[in-house]
């Protein structure tokens, strides 16, 4: 799943075919060769270059590959044998499709959204029918349309601080964290812009970033939720006074 997300991220954003053609090198164009497409080993047998140009393969490849096995094992280690993982699998997935972009090119692609969104309101859905908790799948399409409706008219008031792909993105993590229900919509949220302070506060005081250049907010959204989902329960259960 890693290197098919691997496959999106590169290949989305440029408009082309995720399905063909077979997997090339970016600067030769030679077909990367059967054996040469093992997630993660492959990058460390080739010593991070391509077999024919010797041209480096990007680090972002074991990255993502690694990150999305991690998020996996931890969608399993935190759901159990259940009909949730279906649809947390499809959440993290999406948003780390969705964060990797938005971390090289500033862009949320809608098509990559509108999908993960679509696979995520059937899984969901077909949870809700197998555990009879339709009202949770309400709870979870009010949350997305809540937290639209904010991002929507906070980007009608200032687009240059909240681009349109943010708006769309709210549907994706208020439907897959209202799921989990509305403190964990809150933490995600709370989570992602107190992630963005400190690390957009930390590359000003580290590098030559200034406050002006434009932060890939959906990376720290991304993160927001991920923390939510991980570590909601035990970070939760410290405000249970609060409901
Ligand atoms: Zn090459």
């Amino acid at each position: 799943m890693g290197s098919f997300l691997n496959v999106v991220i590169y290949r989305v954003p440029l408009h082309q075919s995720i399905v063909k053609p077979r997997s090339a090198c970016p600067m030769c164009h030679a077909p990367i060769l059967e054996r040469d497409n093992i997630p993660v080993l492959s990058w460390l047998l080739l010593r991070r270059k391509c077999r024919n140009c010797r041209s480096p393969i990007s680090a972002r490849y074991p990255v993502v590959e690694l990150t999305c096995a991690g998020l996996f094992a931890g969608v399993a280690a935190r759901e159990g044998f259940n009909w949730e993982v279906p649809a947390m699998l499809i959440l993290v997935a999406g948003l780390l499709a969705l964060a990797s972009i938005d971390l090289e090119r500033l862009i949320l692609p809608k098509s990559i959204v509108y999908t993960t969104l679509g696979m995520l309101i059937i899984a969901l859905a077909v949870d809700s029918g197998v555990t009879h908790q339709w009202h949770r799948l309400l709870v979870a399409g009010l949350c997305a349309i809540v937290w639209f409706i904010i991002f929507f008219v906070l980007n009608f008031l200032g687009p240059r601080y909240l681009g349109f792909g943010d708006v769309r993105l709210s549907l994706l993590l208020g439907l897959g964290l209202g799921w989990l229900g509305i403190r964990y919509v809150i933490l995600g949220f709370f989570a992602g812009n107190f992630l963005g302070a400190i690390i957009g506060l930390l590359l000003i005081a580290t590098t030559k970033r200034t406050k002006d250049e434009p932060l890939p907010y959906g990376v720290y959204l991304a993160l927001g939720a991920a923390l939510a989902l991980f570590v909601g329960p035990e970070i939760l259960v410290h405000f249970q006074g609060l409901r």
